[in-house]
């Protein structure tokens, strides 16, 4: 195989990290750019036996970086932090050719926030890392949250170097060794990080990537008896699956999933703040796991409301994702673009009015897909995650009823509400089944607050000390007087 491809002027190094050095397959893999469809690199194909290594690499590299003092580790996450920084553009111009994500989103979000996955739980771990002594009956207990050990870590393509890093940020941060294996449709950006962590010092073996499939290199690294923690972020499905592999281990899992969130527009909102967020559900063509494709709008409304979300969304320019104009590109793959369209069209067939798109641009061609907007949807339409940039728009007439229609879902990651009635905000938010829930606003998030989703959504919460929680194992040592 050829050791490395350059990928927009990025020369990026195809084979897998285990124990600090590069090492190769036998076997390769096709990874395509959405743009185009075109093949931009062969990267290894990994298996059970790249499995074994990087897990004997990270356990042999976990005692030296467990017993590390934290603020020695931080300081190493925050030199990675820079050097992310420092190689922003890079990382921007690899993430998009990689998956289609739009350039403007990495050079002014994605990136620095990835920079930010160190440099935050660089400082909680300073910070929270620790608990105050407890009393009890003149004994004192002490609290301590002592590395859990190998950390298993896998991801999805949509926005794979962001979900990474948020696990291996406080992984690390935690005195944690890590095993990546990296999604197949979108591998590139964690070999590069592989790169900047080892400048920044983050020493051999604590940091491994294995690429791969999800059936040749993912399934062996979740059923493997060293590992001490299972991070996966995905589809539900394979969460199912994952799950059933590292149960005779007893490995705690942490699982963010799928999700159907809906946008609860009321009579009494900001129509253009609402119309506002409900355009920002086709970011990165709706291929978003907190997207709020379920928008539920209050009757009186619902006419306006649609005819306006219908004219913004008809106005979103796609195209080429390295254009900074660009608002809607590509889906990430022909299988996933195939699905799209057939969830759209048997919507279609089962009833659904569309308002706007409902088929591929025909104009673009390739894997460009039009912002849809369906009303009168059906049962699969209206409750299976579809991950693409398709909404649909029902009413309601009352609060009761948004707030049992928004949480007629299996999934509970995230929720949205506008309204201009302040008690109707509280209520409401705190009547609604989801991990998360934004009252006149949209995806903002502290890393410092709890995240996760509840029912098929996922397992558990991650985020400041939360994240600490999953990535240590606590300890409690009581002290006679
Ligand atoms: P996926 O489940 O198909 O794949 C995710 C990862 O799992 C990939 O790296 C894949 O190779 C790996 N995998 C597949 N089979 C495996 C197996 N048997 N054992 C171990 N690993 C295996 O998901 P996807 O299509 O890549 O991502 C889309 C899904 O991710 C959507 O459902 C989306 O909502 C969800 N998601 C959730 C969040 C969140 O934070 N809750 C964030 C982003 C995406």
């Amino acid at each position: 195989m050829d050791h490395f491809a350059t990928v927009d002027g990025v020369r990026v190094d195809l084979r897998h990290w285990i124990g600090g050095r590069r090492v190769p397959s036998d076997r390769t893999f096709a990874d395509v750019s959405p743009i185009d469809e075109q093949e931009i690199a062969r990267v290894a194909a990994g298996g059970p036996d790249d499995v074994d290594a990087a897990v004997a690499a990270a356990r042999a590299a976990f005692p030296a970086w467990a017993a590390l003092p934290v603020a020695e580790r931080s300081a190493i996450l925050r030199r990675a932090a820079d050097g992310i920084e420092a190689r922003i553009e890079d990382l921007s111009r690899v993430e998009t050719l990689d998956n289609g994500s739009l350039i403007r989103s990495h050079r002014r979000g994605v990136m620095p926030r990835v920079a930010l996955n160190f440099r935050a739980f660089a400082d909680y771990a300073e910070k929270q890392l620790g608990h105050p002594d407890l009393s009890v009956r003149n004994h004192r207990e002490r609290i301590t949250y002592d590395p859990a050990g190998v950390v298993a870590i896998i991801t999805p393509w949509n926005a794979p170097l962001m979900l990474a890093t948020w696990r291996i940020g406080p992984a690390l941060a935690a005195g944690d060794t890590v095993v990546l294996k990296p999604p197949e449709w979108a591998p590139l950006t964690a070999s590069l990080l592989a790169d900047v962590l080892h400048e920044a010092g983050v020493p051999a073996g604590v940091f491994n990537v294995v690429q791969g499939t999800g059936a040749d290199a993912g399934a062996p690294l979740t059923a493997h008896e060293d590992v001490d923690r299972i991070a996966f972020t995905g589809s539900v499905p394979t969460a199912g699956v994952i799950a059933r592999a590292a149960a005779p281990n007893i490995v705690p899992l942490s699982f963010e999933l799928g999700g159907k969130s809906p946008l609860l527009v009321f009579e009494d909102a900001d129509l253009d703040l609402a119309v506002d967020i409900a355009v920002e559900q086709f970011d990165n063509a709706g291929q978003v796991c907190l997207k709020a494709a379920r928008m539920l709008v209050q009757a009186s409304i619902a006419d306006e409301f649609t005819a306006r979300l219908v004219e913004k969304a008809a106005a979103l320019r796609q195209g080429d994702p390295r254009d900074e104009r660009t608002d809607q590109s590509a889906l990430v793959s022909r299988r996933h673009f195939e699905r799209i369209d057939g969830f759209v069209r048997r919507a279609i067939a089962d009833g659904a009015t569309v308002k706007l798109g409902g088929g591929p641009n025909e104009e673009l061609g390739g894997l460009y897909y039009r912002p849809t907007v369906l009303t009168d949807p059906g049962e699969e339409i209206r409750t299976e995650e579809v991950f693409g940039p398709v909404v649909t728009i029902e009413t309601f007439a009352d609060e009761p009823e948004a707030v049992e229609r928004a949480n007629d879902t299996r999934f509970g990651l995230a929720a949205t509400l506008v309204t201009g009635d302040r008690s109707r905000a509280e209520r409401v938010s705190h009547r609604l089944n989801a991990g998360t829930v934004w009252v006149n606003c949209f995806f903002v998030r502290d890393l410092e607050a709890p995240f996760g989703g509840n029912g098929r959504s996922g397992i558990g919460r991650e985020g400041g000390p939360w994240s600490f929680d999953f990535y240590c194992d606590v300890k409690n040592s009581v002290f006679s007087p």
